[in-house]
């Protein structure tokens, strides 16, 4: 490996509904693989935490991490972690949420327009793009405004759809004011911006967001960063880390965060 820490802070376990492997059998593929740290996300979908089961998910999956965190205590660093999905889509749910159990890493993510589907089942022939895009980066805006996340997670999640499945082109140009304002709110409210290498192995080809953004947010005054493989399956693990880092490096930033007790711990880029 290219670098001495490589670290993975956006992972799901079977606990969330799109996940496949158990925390434990994550945690020794991460051992296996060398990692130093593991953050577990699952999803918790604040527009649907009731209706949907979310809050079993949020017990089951934080028992899970507890346990992992003790049964490789001085192999791997496990953080306790939530992928908040449209929390302010209901503040005061996501809120409770946070409070209610003591985690290392919150995530903040956009995965669906306000009483929409998440951006992967949408038929985009019956959509206008430039209208869902644009009213996806107000939705950013005002999640980076509300601010009660660590990490605001893969800006520009919908590119991985409409470019990257569908092949429709996107002029992102045309969104960068809004981009700007998102990053600037960020670094107003101290926040880091995940680099999610998630695209990287799918049609994207590109990390979420891509290189340019990242630039943009050090040029506004961004400080911090995190680097998550989004890994849905044991075999994604750390899968494109290095780029990651690699990308924050070239943008000015000499590290990554690791989030212990919702407090960032700088991991040098060496
Ligand atoms: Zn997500
Ligand atoms: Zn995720």
């Amino acid at each position: 490996m290219k670098y001495k820490n490589i670290i993975d802070m956006h992972t799901h376990t079977d606990n969330s509904f799109d996940g496949n492997h158990s925390t434990m059998y994550m945690c020794e593929n991460a051992c296996a693989k060398g990692l130093r740290a593991v953050a577990f996300t699952d999803h918790i979908e604040v527009d649907f935490y009731r209706e949907k089961n979310f809050d079993k998910t949020a017990v089951q999956s934080f028992f899970d991490v507890t346990k992992a965190r003790s049964a490789f205590n001085g192999k791997l660093v496990v953080c306790a972690g939530i992928e908040l999905g449209q929390p302010t889509y209901d503040t005061a749910t996501a809120e409770e949420i946070i409070s209610e159990r003591d985690y290392d890493f919150v995530i903040g993510s956009i995965h669906n327009l306000r009483g929409e589907e998440d951006f992967w089942y949408l038929d985009y022939s019956k959509y206008d793009i430039d209208k869902l895009l644009s009213e996806y980066f107000d939705e950013l805006c005002t999640l980076a405004a509300w601010g009660k996340f660590d990490t605001m997670a893969h800006v520009t999640y919908p590119l991985r759809y409409i470019v990257g499945e569908h092949s429709i082109p996107v002029d992102m140009a045309k969104y960068q004011s809004k981009i700007d304002e998102a990053l600037k709110l960020l670094v107003e409210n101290d926040r880091a911006l995940e680099i999610n290498t998630s695209g990287l192995r799918q049609k994207l080809g590109r990390t979420m967001p891509d290189e340019d953004v990242v630039k943009r947010f050090k040029e506004l005054g961004g400080k911090m960063v995190t680097v998550g493989s989004d890994a849905h399956y044991a075999e994604h693990l750390g899968a494109g880390i290095e780029t990651g880092m690699d990308i924050a490096k070239r943008c000015g930033f000499n590290s990554v965060m690791l989030f212990q007790n919702r407090t960032p711990v700088e991991i040098p880029i060496e």
